[in-house]
């Protein structure tokens, strides 16, 4: 199947081809149709498997579509959740790349940078978030009007590797202030204990997909 028989809209199959990606890798083929329709998603892949464009282009598609609707662009709309700082910027590069026709602004709230000048890329209300869940809620408990009210994506990837000492408090505080009202996508490389009880409580009926 080619980007535009999964459904995707003119301007992300587009932004497939300028990236080079000439056909879906299978992670995409099977789980873009799916969050198309509007449901949580949940899949297991390794890096390398194409999962960031799996879950970046469902979430570009309903920008897009709310921002025809409403002629702007909501700010704070989804949020990525990585283990790990390499991670999220390499996402939050696959999200610009995927958006640069519809000047999407993205943010990276990692640990290792300084706090003030991430404050400073959140004043200009980005529309995607990709963070560590540590320096995450250091700017929802510190950084003055920023908050995820209005988010409509949650996404947890690696969330194998998010389930750990360090980031399960951080985790568990960052679910109970975000909307209920909002799709969930979980990657992780493996199914754990762990991932199924965070799968429990944080997505609804969610489509299983295996790369
Ligand atoms: P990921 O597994 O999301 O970290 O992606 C791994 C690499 O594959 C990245 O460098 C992507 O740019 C690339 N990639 C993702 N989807 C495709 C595709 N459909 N065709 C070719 N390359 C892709």
């Amino acid at each position: 199947k080619t980007f535009k028989e999964l459904g995707l809209r003119d301007e992300l199959v587009e932004a497939c081809e300028n990236l080079g990606w000439k056909t879906p890798s299978k992670i995409q083929a099977e789980v873009i149709p799916h969050a198309l329709e509007g449901k949580d998603m949940i899949g297991l892949a390794q890096t390398g498997s194409g999962k960031t464009g799996a879950f970046a282009l469902p979430i570009l598609q309903a920008l897009l579509e709310i921002a025809e609707n409403q002629r702007t662009v909501p700010a704070f709309f989804a949020c990525v959740l990585s283990p790990t700082r390499e991670l999220a910027i390499q996402i939050a590069e696959q999200f610009e790349a995927l958006g640069s026709g519809i000047s999407l602004k993205c943010v990276v709230l990692v640990g290792g940078i300084d706090m003030m000048q991430q404050t400073l890329a959140l004043a200009k209300r980005p529309h995607i978030v990709v963070a560590t869940p540590g320096r995450l809620m250091d700017h929802l408990t510190n950084t003055k009007g920023f908050s995820l009210g209005t988010l409509r994506y949650l996404v947890l990837d690696e969330a194998d590797r998010l389930l750990n000492e360090e980031f399960e408090k951080s985790l568990d505080e960052i679910l109970n202030v975000i909307p209920q009202a909002r799709k969930t996508y979980l990657f992780s490389a493996t199914m754990t204990k762990k991932v199924r009880k965070l799968e429990r409580a944080c997505l609804k009926n969610p489509v299983k997909i295996e790369a």
